[in-house]
């Protein structure tokens, strides 16, 4: 245990995030450097509890007490490699995830739970600790990985290490997935994934950008040419909002306002084609990616940004009936939200109101309250606002239907998701799912889980056995109520 009296001396502390006045000039990260001497003061806030419930919270089952042991001591060097038993990308989840593991803290129960992964994994790149693990020795076995986000890396690189000769295929022009297109690089600089990229490509593995299975390549091609597939595509498939005024212009979902932003960001336009400036924006759906529609907006110098949520408010503290150590939903103001913008809770959009030219002007919402296991709307309590763009940000359905899926004539679950055993397998020999294409919209960290235990199948599956770990099972679920 690190200090044993540290979680009484010491509160918890977070990277401070730049101030907004000077954050919303630029596109870089919010987030500070944490110094060392304060991240060893947090490391020695872990109890080293005889249960971690944090390796439970978390699905990759990271070590968290042993990072902090180590930090604590100023082992810096082995820390890095117990952050990386587990998981592959910890630079990808230390910026982005939203922590189970915290809410999951044994601490958590009446304090404030320990965080240090970032700082670790940071370090550890800029001191070169962070080297390619190429295989000792080739197996022969050719794996074809579809998708480059999280699922289909993680995937990758684990049978990369084992000795596979993998190639990954991705539609879009650069690797990454919603790493790259999605996520704003104010919450995760793109130069973090090229780093890994460099290093997996050192370690073997091909990449294949813009490479659309089942329309460049067939799917027929690729099992000709692989002896084993993990379908990492994603899912993509977003839902919509069919309601009266729909068609006018000015309404895009918010992957379609992502991802230009974020080119602007690599150079390839001056200017997003989606620009917001001097405009009135209203984003539909208060979760994560509403968020980065909202970061977007502030920087590209929108008028006034609107978020709206179906749900009622969250409270503040955690609810009596979500207990420790479930992840609790409770009211969250993420850098984005601190940059301003007005959130307003428990409303429903009824309709888009346009100008002559056909371009939204107004969004007409009602208060709704949950009866009957629906949202029904307040009798009198419509109102207008005005709305000069507007952002579908309402989650997404599963993976697309579309030429990769029919060439497979993959089964899909009842909730849209490609079916898979709980070892990641599908109906077809050899062809396996990683990620939200099996599993539905996720986050990260279950992302990169799914793909480390894919990888662990499809190893088996070619040699029948394997040294890899396999952290979930297909069926595994978040702790919730
Ligand atoms: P993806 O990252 O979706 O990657 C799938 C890839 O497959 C894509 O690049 C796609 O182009 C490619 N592909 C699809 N079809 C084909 C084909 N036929 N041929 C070749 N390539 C194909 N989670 C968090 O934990 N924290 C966050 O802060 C967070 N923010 C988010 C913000 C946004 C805007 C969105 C949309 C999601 C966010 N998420 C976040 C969720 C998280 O990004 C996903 O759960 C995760 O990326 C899923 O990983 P994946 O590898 O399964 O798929």
């Amino acid at each position: 245990m690190a200090d044993p009296r540290g979680f009484l001396t010491t509160d918890r502390q977070l990277p401070e995030r730049r101030p907004v006045d000077v954050r919303i000039q630029d596109w870089q990260e919010v987030y500070q450097d944490f110094d060392a001497r304060s991240l060893e003061k947090q490391a020695g806030r872990c109890m080293d509890c005889g249960i971690p419930f944090c390796h439970q919270g978390c699905p990759l089952g990271n070590l968290i007490p042993e990072w902090n042991d180590l930090i604590y001591d100023r082992d810096w060097g082995q820390a890095i490699e117990r952050l990386h038993a587990t998981n592959n990308f910890p630079e990808f989840t230390g910026r982005l995830c939203p922590a189970p593991c915290e809410a999951a803290c044994v601490l958590g129960i009446n304090a404030d739970p320990v965080t240090v992964e970032v700082a670790i994994v940071d370090r550890a790149w800029e001191a070169g600790w962070i080297t390619p693990q190429p295989p000792e020795s080739l197996t022969g076995h050719t794996v074809a990985v579809i998708g480059s986000g999280p699922a289909g890396l993680a995937a990758a690189q684990q049978l990369a290490r084992a000795g596979h000769t993998v190639a990954v295929y991705e539609r879009s022009d650069r690797i990454g997935g919603l790493l790259r297109y999605g996520i704003p690089e104010f919450k995760m600089e793109k130069h973090h994934v090229d780093q890994r990229l460099a290093q997996m490509e050192a370690e073997g593995v091909k990449f294949r950008p813009n490479v659309e299975v089942g329309v460049d390549v067939t799917v027929a091609d690729l099992r000709r040419r692989y002896d084993a597939i993990v379908i990492a595509t994603g899912a993509t498939a977003w839902r919509d909002l069919p309601i009266e005024g729909r068609e006018l212009t000015g309404i895009y979902q918010a992957m379609e306002y992502l991802p230009p932003a974020n080119r602007v960001q690599e150079g390839d336009f001056e200017e997003s084609p989606i620009d917001v400036e001097g405009q009135h924006v209203v984003i539909i759906g208060g979760g994560d990616t509403g968020a980065d529609c909202l970061g977007t907006a502030h920087r590209q110098g929108a008028a006034s940004v609107t978020q709206l949520e179906i749900m009622a408010r969250p409270p503040q503290e955690r609810p009596q009936a979500q207990p420790w150590p479930t992840y609790p939903m409770t009211y969250r103001v993420s850098s984005a939200h601190e940059e301003g913008g007005e959130r307003i809770f428990a409303v429903s959009t009824q309709r888009f109101v346009g100008d002559d030219d056909g371009h939204v002007r107004n969004l007409e919402l009602s208060e709704v309250e949950f009866v009957d296991g629906r949202f029904e709307p307040v009798p009198d309590s419509e109102r207008s606002i005005p709305a000069d763009a507007v952002f579908l940000a309402m989650g997404f359905t599963g993976p697309e239907q579309g030429p990769l899926l029919e060439q497979f004539g993959l089964t899909l679950t009842e909730r849209g998701s490609i079916e898979r055993t709980d070892e990641y397998a599908t109906e077809i020999d050899g062809v396996f799912v990683a990620g939200d294409a099996g599993r539905g919209q996720s986050l990260i960290v279950w992302a990169i889980a799914e793909g480390r235990a894919a990888a662990a199948s499809v190893d088996r599956y070619l040699t029948g056995d394997t040294n890899l770990p396999s952290p979930i099972r297909a069926s595994a679920r978040p702790l919730t109520v």
